[in-house]
């Protein structure tokens, strides 16, 4: 190649700076086109209460979590699901966008995954927050569409696949075949409502107040496994009537039956997606298996209860933390393929 054909190239790539964002209601990734994966965060946000001022978005702000006095707050704009927060989650997003200071010069694409619970005007404000980042073009990709794309699913075929994504704030299941979705069922039932049912059993079972953050710990270190057996593990906590904090033993097991209510309630999800779904797709479905994906798939002997439930084969994605900003990241780079699954 010629040499300044070459400086040529690098120059368009420098402009044409496509980016891809993955609106989590626990985790915002950043895909831009030539660089990969820019920002990978907690979706959280920290404010001073009585001016307004946004003092930290990301990781910087999930430092703050639990720790804020009463003129700081942290807020998670997107944590239902939906958008709870418009004005935090414009300035979330603007927060990340900033912290990869991209040079203003050039104006992007952006596609953007939303969760699929969100309604008009959330889309709307979603769009609006990407021009004022500067945006030139904007389309937005639902969750399990683009988790489905990203996991290397050929979703243009005539053939039924079953993503489930398991985030923080929801859980997402999706059958989809010949680039659109066949059936769907969201629930805000994730990861955040696994962490709660763990703070509830101590609550409850012990007397004793655990913080979130401990509970999202047991939660990835022990799981639902069935095949746990008998381990331990040691949980500090505040004692409910002395006030003192204490540390005490519990079995794997038990946290196993604290999650299972939880788990109960995505799996009867699960199964009224699959209810809906035309019978030529539901034999895909029988023979492909479902795939799950998101942070909540990654909890120890998942797979092994849905497949016990469901009587399918149950696959868990290689990247299941990453699946969605990539496959939001191909429908940018193939737009015209996936014209049908952005909006
Ligand atoms: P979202 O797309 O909603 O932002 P993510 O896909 O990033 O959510 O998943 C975040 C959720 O995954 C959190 O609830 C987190 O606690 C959970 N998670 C992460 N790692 C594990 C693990 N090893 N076991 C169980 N849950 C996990
Ligand atoms: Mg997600």
């Amino acid at each position: 190649m010629p040499r300044d054909a070459r400086l040529k190239l690098n120059y368009s790539n420098l402009l044409s700076k496509d980016i891809a964002i993955d609106l989590g209601t626990a985790n915002t990734l950043i895909w831009v086109k030539g660089r990969g994966i820019m920002i990978n965060e907690p979706s959280i946000v920290a404010r001073m209460v009585n001016s307004d001022k946004i003092v930290a978005v990301g990781i910087e702000a999930q430092d703050m979590l639990g720790k804020t006095h009463h003129n700081l707050e942290t807020i998670r704009p997107l944590k239902d699901g939906v958008i709870a927060d418009f004005q935090m989650a414009d300035e979330m997003i603007q927060g990340f966008v900033r912290k990869m200071h991209l040079s203003r010069i050039a104006r992007p694409r952006m596609v953007i995954c939303i969760p699929s619970g969100v309604t008009p005007v959330e889309q709307r404000a979603v769009r609006e927050s990407a021009e004022r980042a500067n945006a030139r073009e904007v389309h937005l990709i639902e969750e399990p569409v683009a988790a489905a794309i990203g996991i290397g699913l050929d979703i243009a075929k005539p053939v039924g696949n079953m993503i489930v994504d398991i985030g923080g704030g929801t859980t997402e299941i999706a059958i989809i075949a010949l680039n659109g979705v066949v059936a769907m069922e969201a629930i805000r039932v994730a990861g955040d409502e696994m962490d709660a049912a763990i703070v509830d059993w101590f609550h409850n079972e012990h007397k004793m107040e655990v913080g979130y953050r401990t509970a999202e710990r047991i939660k990835c270190s022990v799981g639902a496994g069935i095949s746990a057996g008998n381990s331990r593990i040691l949980v500090k906590g505040r004692d409910l009537v002395s006030g003192i904090p204490k540390t005490i033993s519990v079995s794997a097991d038990e946290i196993r039956k604290a999650l299972s209510d939880t788990l109960f309630q995505i799996i009867s999800a699960m199964k009224r997606a699959l209810e809906r779904t035309p019978p030529e797709l539901s034999s895909d479905i029988l023979d492909r298996g479902i795939v799950l994906t998101g942070g909540g798939s990654m909890l120890k002997g998942l797979d092994e209860i849905f497949r016990e439930e469901t009587n399918l084969p149950v696959h868990v994605a290689e990247e299941p933390l990453t699946s969605v900003v990539m496959g939001t990241g191909m429908a940018l780079e193939n737009i015209k393929t996936y014209a049908a699954v952005l909006f």
